[in-house]
């Protein structure tokens, strides 16, 4: 199994060492693992000109998967856009083909007074969002600003192809059968035949998957489901925008950005792994962040991508066990814990695991 590590920038270095770190415990016990770093984002800007060096985007061809740091930092911020670290990650996802992104909502019942809902609403929670996500308005042609009747107009168009459906359809169901066997898909069917056309292929997609409960849900009802009672949900399946937008809001359920893992897969279950959160130059190069969704993002891939779904377990266990002994970094810190550093944390779940 051939990992391209693409650190990138602020914090992304140093909690993918962490992650280096669980990988390299599993290899001595047997993994066949081969990893190479390679810069991506301003690192890749400072050592080639490019936020995705030709070279990185080889490596990441010929991987089966990839870990990725974080991307960005103020001093690149006035670079010509096309040179800015984020348009690496654009650009590898796109090149990739990564039209299916997957972002699980956990809430770990000892990290539940860090969300801003009442721990008995959140509490358990354990929820995971299907996005398409090369497809949508986001992509749809044509678009633009022009002058229309002496006025300029703003326009975007929503599309999806059947088999853009279908290929997501397949991802999300094959998730549920992972998971609780739930799947909601997500749209506005009631006002857009772009929406229409989406139920209609879930429903023929879901024939496949006689064991999978499929629901339908409009976007407004759901964005109100997901605050008021979020634990109905098992997965959720929706497109590019809603995704975008609902996946957001689901993320803070859980409260802490540096907890949440996610992956971006293609057609073949080839994926991207990263944490949610950004490359926080607040607090890089000081050891403070908090390395777990990056471990988690670790644990993804060995479900996704090696389909090692005993290994997935293992290191999300070594995760609970290191926030049941009380260990916590400086963003899900509370009174009574035991405040650790970043690769204080990476050894706590080594030794865990
Ligand atoms: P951010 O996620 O980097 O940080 C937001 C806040 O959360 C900061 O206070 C930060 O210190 C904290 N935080 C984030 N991750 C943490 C962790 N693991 N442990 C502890 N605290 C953590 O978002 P931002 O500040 O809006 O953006 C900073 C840079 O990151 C920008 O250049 C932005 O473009 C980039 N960014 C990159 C990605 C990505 O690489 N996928 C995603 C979002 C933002």
């Amino acid at each position: 199994m051939k990992i391209a590590v693409l650190p990138g920038d602020g914090i992304g270095p140093e909690i993918v060492a962490q992650a280096v770190k669980v990988l390299e415990v599993l290899r001595a016990d047997g993994a066949k693992i081969e990893m190479e770093s390679a810069p991506i984002g301003g690192a890749g800007y400072d050592a080639a000109g490019d936020p995705l060096p030709d070279a990185t985007l080889k490596l990441a061809r010929a991987a089966d998967a990839v870990l990725l740091g974080a991307v960005g930092g103020p001093q690149y911020d006035t670079l010509d856009r096309p040179l800015r670290p984020e348009r690496g990650l654009l650009r590898i996802r796109k090149e990739l083909n990564l039209f299916a992104n997957l972002r699980p909502a956990l809430l770990y019942p000892e990290l539940a007074g860090a969300s801003s809902l009442k721990p008995e609403v959140v509490s358990g929670l354990d929820l995971m969002i299907v996005r398409e996500l090369t497809g949508d308005v986001y992509f749809g042609q044509p678009r633009g600003i022009e002058v229309r009747n002496g006025e300029r107009v703003g326009f975007n168009t929503m599309l999806y192809s059947e088999s853009e459906v279908r290929r997501v359809a397949h991802v999300a169901f094959g998730i549920a059968m992972k998971r609780g066997r739930k799947l909601c898909s997500v749209e506005k069917a009631n006002v857009l035949e772009c929406s229409e056309l989406w139920k209609e292929v879930m429903i023929e997609v879901a024939k496949d998957y006689p064991e999978v409960a499929l629901s339908h849900m409009y976007v407004d009802n759901a964005a109100m489901q997901l605050i008021r009672a979020p634990k109905q949900f098992d997965t959720i399946v929706t497109g590019n925008i809603f995704g975008d937008i609902l996946s957001d809001a689901a993320s803070m359920l859980s409260g802490s950005i540096g907890m949440l893992p996610s992956a971006s897969l293609d057609e073949h279950n080839k994926g991207m792994y990263e944490p949610i959160h950004g490359s926080a130059p607040d607090i890089a190069g000081r050891n403070l962040a908090n390395p777990l969704a990056t471990i988690l993002s670790v644990a993804m891939m060995y479900r996704y991508t090696f389909a090692d779904l005993a290994t997935a377990d293992r290191i999300e266990n070594a995760v609970k066990k290191v926030i049941a002994q009380g260990l916590r970094t400086g963003d899900i810190w509370t009174e009574g814990t035991q405040k650790v550093s970043c690769s204080e944390m990476g050894d706590a779940v080594v030794a865990a695991l």
